[in-house]
């Protein structure tokens, strides 16, 4: 059987997604205390994918039956030419982009007006309506950036979606950041609820929730590092990249990689539910 039948038939069956995850950096100009990657703007390994690998794996990704990409991080704009690299990627498959938003200045703004055109969407962290709560989890001026990006980018006619980690907040904190997001015109369906998962520096600082085997969807996810099951398994501690959901050191070709990935999720129990998705 063709790698793209294994593929189509598992996604039928709902044991793996047909989105394939590329960690394009692990630097970022934040340092969240949930962080699963120990991001941060002094890390000493950034494990850069370069964009000629990122498109080369969407390109090869899309001949195997991928259906669509994700790309997350670190913070993907710490890379010079993201904007551009993101519309080459979005040109050959559905992307969503994750973002902290913090760094859209009007020229980083103009590069990316092309993605209007696109099929893609920026997912951007917001963990709060209120602007302290939110910035004693994900920094300082973190809330003020993003309420000034994202009319911004919903202005020049890019999708936005927001992601919010739960950790402590309560159900009118939550209720009220739902207002806030549908007064920018951006629906429930493009807001996104999750627990923190209990690994990298959440793990560290005991936050957070372990996942069950079952909890979180296999996707295949492309790092510097290799090959994982999904995008919760490029984890770092103490600096040293979790390699316990490593499926493949080889990404090239990508058929290799996703023919060990198919062989995985084949032997695994199907979830009933992905609880705790990062899309
Ligand atoms: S959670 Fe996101 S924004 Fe925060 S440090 Fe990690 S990569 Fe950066």
């Amino acid at each position: 059987m063709s790698t793209q039948t294994t593929l189509e038939t598992a996604v039928e069956e709902g044991r793996c997604g047909d989105r394939l995850w590329l960690y394009a950096t692990y630097h970022c100009n934040l340092a969240c205390g949930y962080c699963l990657t120990e991001s941060m703007p002094a890390i000493a390994n950034r494990r850069t994918l370069s964009a000629e690998t990122m498109i080369r794996v969407v390109r090869e990704a899309q001949e195997l039956g991928f259906g669509a990409i994700g790309i997350t991080g670190g913070e993907l704009f710490m890379l010079p030419g993201a904007a551009e690299t993101l519309a080459e990627i979005a040109s050959i498959l559905p992307t969503v982009a994750l973002t902290n938003a913090t760094l859209f200045t009007d020229r980083l703004l103009a590069r990316l007006e092309p993605l209007a055109e696109l099929d893609i969407a920026l997912q951007i962290s917001l963990d709060s309506d209120e602007p302290d709560r939110n910035d004693a989890f994900r920094g300082p001026e973190n809330f003020a950036k993003v309420e000034r990006a994202i009319p911004a980018l919903l202005e020049r006619g890019i999708t936005v979606r927001i992601a919010t980690t739960v950790e402590d907040q309560t159900e009118d904190e939550l209720a009220r950041l739902c207002v806030l997001h549908r007064s920018w015109g951006i629906s429930d369906d493009d807001h996104i609820v999750r627990g923190v998962v209990r690994r990298g520096r959440a793990e560290l600082a005991g936050m957070g929730v372990t996942p069950g085997v079952t909890d979180i969807l296999p996707e295949l996810t492309i790092t510097a590092d290799g090959a994982f099951l999904h995008p919760f398994g490029p984890t770092v501690r103490h600096g040293v990249t979790d390699l316990d959901l490593l499926v493949s050191r080889q990404v090239a070709p990508l058929e290799r990689a996703a023919e060990r990935f198919l062989r995985l999720v084949s032997d695994q129990p199907v979830g009933t539910d992905v609880a705790r998705n990062i899309r």
